[in-house]
């Protein structure tokens, strides 16, 4: 079977997403993108999340064929590919309903930034994109322009949910639940009053440094 360890990975954090609670049922899926082969493993269609294995990932192609799996793919595998193909730095994908980032997205409203904590993971606000249908590429096509020139890894579909990215999937796992956390924390300051903006100039700062200086150093 192929990119077993990339199965093995893609599936352990499939499990990410309901223990974070951020999908109910089958909804939401994880890819990612083997850099070798170029071929991407991603969720089996309407699966539930505890019946997931390595075995039942799908292997497909740039463009969404598949090339291994006794399953369909997700319904988003279009959009996940179109990501893909015009993102070489990308690894990883990742799609939720989670409820305080998706309300946001039910008005088509970006998430503001009022905490350093969401300014380390995201340097600003979390953008939101149009609304676009599913089944085709034009989700993934509409998230593509969206987060041109953005520093956000995370961005919200209109009327849908969120999708995040990463240069690896473990990446775009950890931006899904930060947009999560980052939404509730602004939705509660919302009911509270007029949340404080962070200025640009301290955006810039808090993100560089978490991007650049926070945690350990990989080894040499
Ligand atoms: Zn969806």
């Amino acid at each position: 079977m192929k990119l077993m360890p990339l199965r093995e990975k893609v599936c352990a954090l499939h499990q990410e997403l309901p223990r974070n609670n951020l999908v109910v049922w089958s909804m939401g899926n994880v890819s990612a993108r083997d850099p070798e082969s170029g071929l991407v493993v991603i969720k089996p269609s309407g699966l539930l999340f505890p019946d997931l294995t390595p075995a039942n990932m799908v292997v497909v192609d740039a463009d969404g064929n598949v090339v291994e799996g006794d399953y369909s793919p997700s319904s988003d595998t279009a959009s996940h590919c179109y990501i893909y193909r015009h993102r070489p730095d990308v690894h990883g994908v990742v799609h939720t309903h989670s409820r305080y980032a998706t309300a946001f997205a039910a008005l088509g409203r970006e998430i503001p930034c009022f905490l350093t904590g969401m300014a380390d993971e995201f340097g600003g606000p979390i953008p939101c994109g149009g609304f676009a249908l599913i089944g085709g590429e034009e989700i993934g096509q509409e998230i593509v322009r969206t987060l041109e020139g953005h520093r956000s890894r995370a961005c919200l579909m209109q009327n849908h949910g969120v999708f995040t990215i990463g240069e690896t999937v473990t990446k775009a796992v950890k931006a899904a639940v930060m947009c999560e956390d980052s939404a509730t924390t602004a939705w509660l300051a919302l009911q509270l009053g007029a949340p404080i903006p962070i200025s640009q100039d301290n955006l810039d700062r808090l993100y560089d440094r978490y991007q650049n200086v926070y945690g350990q150093r990989s080894p040499a």
